[in-house]
């Protein structure tokens, strides 16, 4: 079994719907196992401004998939969720990032694990620490908690609990 780490975000309404659909995906297939899943969290918007607020959360899976083929079926949800891909940064119906696979490290250009962006945003990071705070990133070996004390603090209030369980 391998243990991955996914990242979920939304802004379009109706957002926490479109996060439940995910889950149930997820759960529909039987070579996942959703082990742990963080609160969620409502964020400003980072890099294209102009644009509604996400709800953000982080899951730990199980998977007999290889991380390509987790790749496949998250691009395979985003797709059923109607996610449309012209702006990037832009609004989304469903976004899911695969943040590490294992301890593995991809450098592909169609999967960079861990992913290049994870350490730097708090709308991973925060999530993240709740379900794994001692988890050591591979490549660097250091932990989310650490990652998650550098960031500055504005960052870190643009991140708000917005809901402890769906
Ligand atoms: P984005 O629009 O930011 O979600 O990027 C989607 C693109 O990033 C797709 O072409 C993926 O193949 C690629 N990609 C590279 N690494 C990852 C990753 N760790 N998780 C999800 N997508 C990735």
């Amino acid at each position: 079994m391998n243990q991955a780490f996914i990242a979920l975000g939304t802004n379009i309404e109706p957002r926490e719907e479109h996060l439940l659909q995910a889950l149930d995906l997820l759960e529909a297939d039987t070579r996942i196992t959703i082990q742990k899943k963080s609160s969620v969290y409502e964020t400003a918007p980072v890099g294209y401004l102009h644009q509604a607020d996400f709800l953000n959360m982080v899951l730990e899976l199980q998977t007999s998939l290889s991380p390509i083929e987790l790749l496949d079926s998250c691009q395979q949800i985003e797709k059923e969720l109607g996610r449309k891909r012209d702006i990037r940064f832009g609004p989304r119906t469903i976004d899911l990032d695969i943040l590490t696979f294992n301890h593995e490290n991809s450098t592909v250009e169609r999967l960079i694990i861990p992913h290049p962006r994870m350490h730097e945003r708090a709308f991973v990071l925060i999530p993240l620490a709740e379900i794994a705070p001692e988890f050591m990133i591979p490549v660097h070996e250091r932990s989310v908690e650490a990652y998650l004390e550098d960031l500055p603090e504005q960052d870190k209030e643009d991140v708000r609990l917005w809901k402890s369980d769906i």
